[in-house]
C-alpha cells in the first residue's frame, strides 16, 4: 500500500465545523424594509412602541352587560361590530357586541351569545358575570416597551406578522453573505453547450446556485475555469473582492491537475485540506481576511454534501444566526447499510415516520458521482467506519436534509 501522500491533517467531521464556524462571525447590520426581511437575522431587538390590543376587546360574539346587575333581565340597545365604538351603556342596559369590537364604556363583561338568553328587546345571562369576563385587557397581548423579537431571532412569516400589527416598517437585520461560485475543471463546459468529446456538462455550479437560492442567500456565478493556476486564481481573487464566500468545485485532490489547495494558500490561510468522512474527503477551507474560501470536490455527490454540512452553517452563521447546525436525529435502519472501511459515510437516505419511529433508507448506490442518489433524499444516515453490514433495525444517526414526512396525522400507515 502506498501511504498518504497528503500533507494535510483529516479532521474529523466535528472538529472541521467547530473550526470554520470560529472563522464566521455575523455580518454588520442593515435596515431592511419589513416583507424583504424574511428569513433575516435581527440584529437590534424589536420593541412594541405601543399596546396591544389598544383598547378593551371582547373576545367572544355576545352581550356587553355591567357584571353588577347580575342576573337581571337587560334592555338591548344595538349592536358593535369589530371597527365600530359605541356609546356608552348604563346600569340595567346591554349591547350586543362582536368578537375584536371594543367594550363600551360603562360595561365590565360580555357574556356568550350561547350563554344568554334574548326576548323582546332584552337579554337575560344564564349564569351571574364576572368583571373581565370575554374580554382581553389593554396590553394584555404585548406593552409598549416589551422586547417583543430579541437580537438574533430569524424572522418569519409569523414575526413579519407581529411587525406589521406593531406597524414596524423597517428593522434591522444582519447583512446576507454574497457568495461567489465558481466551477474548475478542464473537462466542464457551461450546462447549456453541448459537450463534444470527453467533456461533460457544468451540474455543480446550477446546484450551488440552486441550493444558495433555496437557502435564502444571495450567489453569483463567476464562470468555469480551466485547470490552469493562473485562470483559478484570477476568477478566485475576483470572488474574494466582491463577495463574504467564494465557493469553487473541483480542484481539491490529488490530482496533477489539482490546483485549488495551493492557490487558497497563496490568497489566504489553509485552514482545512482533508476531513475524515465519505463522500468529500478533500474539502478544502481556507480565509483570505473577512471571505470564507471553500473548495468543494468536484464530484457532484460530494460538492453538494459538503455544501450543505459545512458551508450552510456558515453561512448561515454569517446572516447572524446562532443555532446553524441541521438536526442530528436518532433513527433506525429501514435496510441493511453498508460501512466504508475507514472514514464514517454520510449516506443519502430518505427518513420517514413509520409507526412512530424515524426509519431512514438509503436511495441505492452510493457512488460519488452519481447525483441520483440525491434526488429524493431528505436526509443523510451516518454508517461509522467498519467492515461489517449493519442489520436492518440498527439504531444510526442522521442529519436532517429536509422536510420529513409521515402518516401519523391521518392515522393510516400509507
Ligand atoms: P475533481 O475534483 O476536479 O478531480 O473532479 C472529480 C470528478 O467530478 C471528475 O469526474 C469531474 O469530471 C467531476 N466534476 C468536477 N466538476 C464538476 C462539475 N462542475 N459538474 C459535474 N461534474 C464535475
Ligand atoms: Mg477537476
Amino acid at each position: 500500500m502506498p501511504t498518504e501522500v497528503s500533507p494535510y491533517p483529516m479532521l474529523p467531521v466535528e472538529e472541521a465545523l467547530r473550526l470554520i464556524l470560529r472563522h464566521a462571525a455575523p455580518l454588520p447590520a442593515e435596515r431592511v424594509a419589513r416583507q424583504a426581511a424574511l428569513g433575516r437575522v435581527l440584529a437590534t431587538p424589536v420593541i412594541a412602541t405601543e399596546d396591544q390590543p389598544p383598547f378593551v376587546a371582547s373576545t367572544v360574539d355576545g352581550f356587553a352587560v355591567r357584571a353588577a346587575d347580575g342576573l337581571a333581565p337587560r334592555r338591548l340597545r344595538g349592536a358593535i361590530r369589530a371597527g365600530e365604538s359605541a356609546a356608552p351603556i348604563g346600569p340595567g342596559e346591554s349591547v350586543r357586541i362582536m368578537t375584536g369590537a371594543p367594550l363600551p364604556a360603562g360595561a365590565d363583561a360580555v357574556v356568550m351569545v350561547e350563554w344568554a338568553e334574548q326576548r323582546d328587546g332584552v337579554v337575560v345571562p344564564e349564569a351571574p358575570p364576572k368583571p373581565g369576563d370575554n374580554l382581553r385587557p389593554i396590553g394584555s397581548d404585548l406593552r409598549a416597551g416589551d422586547e417583543v423579537i430579541p437580537a438574533g431571532a430569524r424572522l418569519g412569516p409569523v414575526e413579519i406578522g407581529l411587525l406589521a400589527a406593531l406597524g414596524v416598517r423597517e428593522v434591522t437585520v444582519h447583512r446576507q453573505p454574497r457568495v461567489a461560485v465558481i466551477t474548475t475543471g478542464d473537462e466542464i463546459v457551461e450546462a447549456d453547450a453541448t459537450p463534444t468529446g470527453p467533456a461533460i456538462r457544468d451540474s455543480n455550479g446550477p446546484a450551488t446556485l440552486a441550493a444558495l437560492a433555496e437557502w435564502g442567500f444571495v450567489g453569483e456565478f463567476l464562470g468555469i475555469a480551466r485547470d490552469k493556476a493562473e485562470e483559478q486564481e484570477a476568477l478566485i481573487q475576483r470572488g474574494i473582492e466582491r463577495a463574504d464566500v467564494v465557493v469553487t468545485s473541483g480542484g481539491v485532490s490529488v490530482g496533477t491537475h489539482d490546483l485549488i489547495k495551493p492557490i487558497f494558500a497563496k490568497l489566504g490561510e489553509l485552514h482545512i485540506g482533508r476531513i475524515a468522512f465519505k463522500p468529500g474527503k478533500p474539502l478544502t477551507f481556507a480565509t483570505a481576511g473577512q471571505t470564507l474560501l471553500f473548495g468543494l470536490p468536484g464530484n457532484p455527490v460530494s460538492a453538494y454534501v459538503c455544501l450543505a454540512l459545512f458551508v450552510r452553517p456558515a453561512l448561515r452563521r454569517l446572516a447572524g444566526e446562532q443555532d446553524v447546525l441541521p438536526a442530528l436525529v436518532e433513527a433506525v435502519a429501514g435496510e441493511p447499510l453498508r460501512p466504508a472501511p475507514d472514514r464514517p459515510d454520510y449516506q443519502r437516505a430518505i427518513a420517514r415516520w413509520e409507526s412512530g419511529r424515524l426509519v431512514v433508507r438509503t436511495t441505492g448506490p452510493q457512488g460519488s458521482s452519481r447525483l441520483r442518489s440525491l434526488v429524493g433524499a431528505n436526509a443523510l444516515v451516518i454508517v461509522p467506519a467498519g467492515r461489517e453490514p449493519l442489520p436492518a433495525g440498527t439504531s444510526v444517526d442522521a442529519i436532517l436534509l429536509g422536510p420529513v414526512s409521515g402518516d401519523r396525522l391521518l392515522g393510516a400507515e400509507r
